[in-house]
């Protein structure tokens, strides 16, 4: 697939990403999404597994959309995920407002099941760290009851603490002794993605995934929503029901921002788009800066977009030209973000009212830039990364 691409960890893409799904994102108001399955996902674990290069996944829901608008970090840690799966249907129906569908959801409270059960099928390790006092240890005993051929390296909840000042030294003694295949980590998001994300390019753990609360589900000391609850996509209702007084302020929030969210889209579908004015007065010398610069052209599907990006991987400073272009959809941001992740700098030129409004509200423009004439776009090329 891919040449010489960077992942988290800063290995070569091609060897990060096998072939069974596109490594190429669908970004939902600034959130990447890979389309993938249950199935793809748990052999893209046993595959990096077994290739022993060091990876994480995210388990990205609403709640992630809502906390990436305010959240620098945290848009970068999902950028540079290896794998983000679309925990929960608001990703899924959303998905084909702005592009191709989502394969379906791939929720993190599955997923840990299905992992572990697949690991004691192929002899790899597992590692539950967090929660609180005792339930990592406590979901583990679970999975190796159900599974007596499960090989648990370990499990550990540290004391709860901010970020900052956990005990990182004490927790990474304890992975770098037990070494195990898969770490589950449950310090509820984002804190959970920010720690995996420090710790990728030093550790040995060849996957480490966010599972927020799913270790307590496992060991039994909250209870899942009964299946008919999950059937219906109303498993979030129970959730709030059970513990309305923590997670009252998140669900407001996501209410509120799905609303927006919908409304924009709403608009952007009613609305005329506004052309940016094309800026002809000075003949841009491109070269002269050692820019590339492109029309930019839609691209249709998956393998589009990945020729897109291969096409560009090596590029230095890039400019695409986006006249002509109303709307860019889901694929077509996730292919730019991908070239923009390997070149020196990439800058979008002379985009109309729509796209603007898009980037504006997604918080892409940090990622992308969008220039308004050729001055801009050389200076904004010439700027520090
Ligand atoms: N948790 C933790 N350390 C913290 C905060 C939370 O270990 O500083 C644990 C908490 O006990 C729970 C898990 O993180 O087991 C997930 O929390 P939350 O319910 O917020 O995650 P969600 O699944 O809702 O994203």
């Amino acid at each position: 697939m891919f040449g010489k691409l960077e992942s988290a960890a800063g290995l070569p893409y091609s060897r990060c990403m096998p072939g069974s799904f596109s490594p190429v994102p669908l970004v939902l108001f600034g959130v990447p999404f890979h389309n993938v399955t249950f199935e793809e996902a748990i052999q893209w674990v046993v595959d990096r597994v077994r290739s022993n290069e060091p990876g994480v996944i995210a388990t990205a829901n609403l709640d992630f959309l809502v906390q990436a608008q305010n959240d620098p970090e945290l848009r970068d840690v999902l950028y540079a995920a290896d794998l983000v799966i679309a925990d929960g249907f608001p990703p899924v129906k959303l998905a084909p407002l702005f592009g191709p569908p989502l394969k379906g959801r791939v929720t993190g409270s599955d997923i840990t099941p299905m992992l572990a059960e697949r690991a004691a099928r192929e002899g790899i390790s597992i590692y539950g760290l967090g929660a609180a006092e005792g339930v990592a240890a406590q979901a583990m005993d679970a999975l190796r009851k159900r599974h007596p051929e499960l090989k648990v390296a370990g499990a550990w909840s540290p004391p709860y603490a901010p970020l900052d000042q956990m005990d990182h030294t004490e927790i990474l003694r304890r992975l770098d002794e037990a070494q195990p295949d898969i770490l589950f980590t449950a310090f509820g998001a984002p804190k959970q993605e920010k720690f995996n994300h420090m710790h990728v390019k030093t550790w040995k753990v060849p996957v480490a995934i966010g599972v927020g609360g799913t270790l307590d589900f496992i060991a039994g000391v909250q209870r899942r929503a009964p299946a008919g609850v999950q059937k219906i996509h109303c498993e979030w209702l129970w959730r709030w029901g059970t513990d309305p007084k923590r997670l009252t302020k998140r669900y407001v929030s996501n209410i509120v921002f799905l609303l927006r969210a919908l409304w924009l889209t709403f608009r952007l579908r009613i609305t005329k788009d506004i052309p940016a004015p094309i800026d002809s007065s000075v003949p841009p010398h491109w070269a002269g800066h050692g820019v590339v610069y492109h029309g930019f052209q839609p691209l249709g599907d998956f393998s589009e977009a990945e020729a897109f990006v291969q096409k560009y991987e090596t590029a230095g400073k890039v400019v695409f030209d986006l006249r002509g272009i109303e709307q860019l959809s889901s694929l077509e941001i996730g292919a730019l973000l991908e070239v923009g992740k390997r070149v020196q700098k990439i800058v979008l030129l002379h985009a109309g009212s729509k796209v603007r409004r898009l980037f504006e509200f997604s918080k892409l423009t940090g990622r992308l830039p969008l220039a308004v004439n050729c001055a801009e776009a050389i200076r904004f090329v010439g700027e520090k990364a």
